[in-house]
């Protein structure tokens, strides 16, 4: 019995998600959804439903007639939508820029959700960079979004210093799974040095 998803015959996870990917999940707002098998499927689930804009914001339970407070959670300023909570609001902007200086980024802000969710798309370099530095964005989504929740649910108070370690943290802790604990530092100032050159192109 052979594998019919790759040409070498063999069952790889890779070319299953491939298949999902192109067969069985919609194409979104920002084009087709690739899995990402470098984090958790509930992670890959999380910022699918991001790009559906199908998270449960207050702005989109209010859209859908239950009614509820709009403003964001984490800074109350704003009304929190997908957009604000994960690439405007101020906190989550401070947990991003700790993030980036974990990477040796330089510090830049996605300028839109769109282009947060296509951060694979948008630096030079290999495939399995793209993947990482979209994982490293994977997480953060979903350290942001855990944190949300435990804020309206629970009143939890954390700093951005506290989220940005989160980050890390789950990055190592998935690693224990996978590939990503593996990633020694030359590879996050390889991360960073090609995010650098984003800056050129731009
Ligand atoms: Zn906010």
């Amino acid at each position: 019995m052979t594998w019919s998803l790759e040409p070498s015959g063999t069952y790889t996870v890779a070319s299953l998600w491939r298949f999902i990917d192109e067969t069985i999940l919609p194409k979104t707002p920002v084009g087709a959804w690739q899995w990402n098998n470098l984090v958790p499927g509930k992670v890959n689930i999380l910022a699918w439903c991001v790009c559906y804009r199908r998270l449960p914001t207050r702005v989109n339970l209010k859209n859908i007639g239950i009614r509820s407070l709009t403003s964001c959670p984490l800074c109350n300023i704003v009304e929190e939508s997908e957009s604000h909570l994960l690439t405007k609001c101020q906190f989550s902007q401070e947990v991003w820029r700790s993030v980036q200086k974990w990477w040796y980024m330089l510090p830049l802000l996605f300028g839109s959700l769109n282009e947060m969710l296509q951060c694979r798309n948008l630096a030079p370099g290999s495939d399995n960079l793209h993947q990482i530095q979209e994982a490293v964005v994977l997480i953060y989504i979903w350290v942001i979004w855990k944190f949300r929740n435990d804020r309206i649910h629970s009143n939890t108070i954390k700093s951005f210093k506290t989220l940005a370690n989160e980050v890390q943290v789950h990055w190592f802790l998935m690693g224990e799974f996978g590939i990503l604990g593996d990633v020694p530092n030359y590879s996050r100032r390889a991360f960073g040095v090609s995010l650098f050159h984003r800056v050129d192109i731009c």
